[in-house]
């Protein structure tokens, strides 16, 4: 997706900015997990001062760039009060278009001088980095060990033409600090509470690296979405592509596959169409990319038949608010090159000790960009209360 998609022109900038009916209880505000306000940025913006509205974006959000590019609509905007007269504004995309015009108006403020302790974060997902904004803000000392090569974490597994990864490092520019902030890519942490030694507090989010299981025969023959997102050049197929799943992740597997040469992608849901977890737009362009969704339908099986896989899926429907099965309605779906598995990931087994906070997905789930920041944010100033009570 071109920069000119991504982002809105000068005109719809314009006509976003207009049509905000200034609410006195700002609904968007209070929708939103990091309490941005909406409001505010577009008032500045109307009047022509961008540097304030960056400011008040960095207030809450240290991520604003990234999270503008793909926060779902069921936040500010579902409770956008202009949805009621027409539509509602698109407050993650005037967010994001701000950052990426006018983040050179309002540079970086300076962090206080360090405060004398210091905190390890485990992950730099949008979590960590937002959790290490938070802490270089208050002068603590962060060192943050990532395990991969890069910062962004379950980001980097989202199409780039959705979120090219360059947005993320202008976001991170925004938050680094040479003084404060030391990032160890390439350096997994097997045994945090070892960490405790030398760090007055953890926060730990890893996210959910481990893939779910179906616990069908011949699972072996499908793949994880973590392997295939994160490296999807070493699956180029031209084959047919089946994909489990019916949420947004299970959507970008298949766009991915779409991008990745596949003659002919195809999703099985468990459940309804109108139950899949994924926005309109994604919808659409699973529609408009020619990509086949078969609700209501169970993979049982997964059979390789010489390099070919069959999938054998059985058919449900909804009964008394239920999914239930469709006796002996099994049918063989044969000749898949590639069979992708998006049904979700978990983390591993949690700590419990008074100075490691757990934060992100790792703690809540798979969630959203925006819930993720929330919850390193909230950690950051938990682990603060706390070091600074039992220095007192
Ligand atoms: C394909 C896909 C598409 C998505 N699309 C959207 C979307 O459109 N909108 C949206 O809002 N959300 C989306 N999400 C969800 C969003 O990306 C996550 O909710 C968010 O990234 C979670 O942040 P986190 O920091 O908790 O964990 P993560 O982003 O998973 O980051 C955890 C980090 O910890 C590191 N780590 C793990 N274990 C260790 C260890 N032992 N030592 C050191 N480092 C470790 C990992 O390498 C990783 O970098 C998507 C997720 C995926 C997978
Ligand atoms: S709810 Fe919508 S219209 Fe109302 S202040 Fe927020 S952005 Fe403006």
């Amino acid at each position: 997706m071109s920069a000119q998609k991504l982002y809105l022109n000068a005109v719809q900038f314009k006509a976003e900015l207009d049509r905000c009916l200034n609410c006195k209880n700002q609904p968007c505000m209070h929708a939103c997990p990091v309490n941005c306000n909406p409001q505010e940025f577009i008032n500045q913006a109307k009047s022509g001062n961008y540097a304030e509205a960056v400011r008040t974006i960095g207030r809450n959000n240290p991520l604003g760039q990234t999270c503008g590019l793909i926060c779902p609509d069921k936040f500010c905007m579902s409770a956008c009060t202009r949805s009621k007269i027409d539509f509602a504004i698109n407050i993650p995309k005037v967010q994001a278009t701000i950052l990426e015009n006018y983040r050179h108006l309002a540079p970086k403020a300076p962090n206080p001088s360090y405060n004398g302790s210091d905190i390890a974060i485990i992950g730099a997902g949008p979590a960590g980095m937002s959790a290490a904004a938070v802490l270089s803000r208050l002068g603590y000392k962060i060192t943050i060990f990532e395990a991969s090569s890069r910062i962004g974490g379950a980001l980097n597994m989202i199409p780039s033409e959705r979120l090219p990864h360059e947005t993320i490092e202008k976001d991170w520019e925004s938050i680094v600090d040479e003084n404060l902030i030391d990032l160890r890519l390439n350096t997994k942490i097997d045994n945090p509470a070892k960490l405790l030694n030398k760090y007055a507090g953890i926060i730990i989010a890893s996210g959910e690296p481990n893939c779910a299981v179906l616990q069908i025969p011949g699972e072996e023959n499908c793949l994880c979405h973590i392997d295939y997102l994160q490296n999807p050049q070493k699956y180029k197929t031209c084959g047919r592509v089946a994909v489990i799943g019916g949420g947004c992740v299970a959507a970008d597997c298949a766009f991915t596959a779409k991008a990745n040469g596949a003659s002919a992608v195809e999703m099985f849901v468990r459940r309804r169409l109108s139950d899949m977890r994924i926005t309109r737009r994604e919808y659409l362009e699973l529609l408009n990319k020619q990509i086949d969704i078969s609700p209501l339908s169970s993979p049982v099986k997964a059979e390789n038949k010489d390099g070919q896989i069959s999938l054998f899926v059985r058919r449900n429907r909804f009964s008394a608010d239920k999914i239930e099965a469709i006796p002996d309605s099994t049918v063989e779906i044969p000749g898949y090159a590639l069979i992708i598995k998006a049904v979700g990931s978990y983390s591993g087994p949690m700590i419990e000790h008074n100075r490691i906070i757990y934060a992100g997905d790792c703690k809540h789930g798979g969630s959203t960009i925006v819930e993720a920041i929330a919850s390193g944010r909230s950690a950051a100033f938990i682990l603060n209360e706390r070091l600074t009570a039992s220095a007192a």
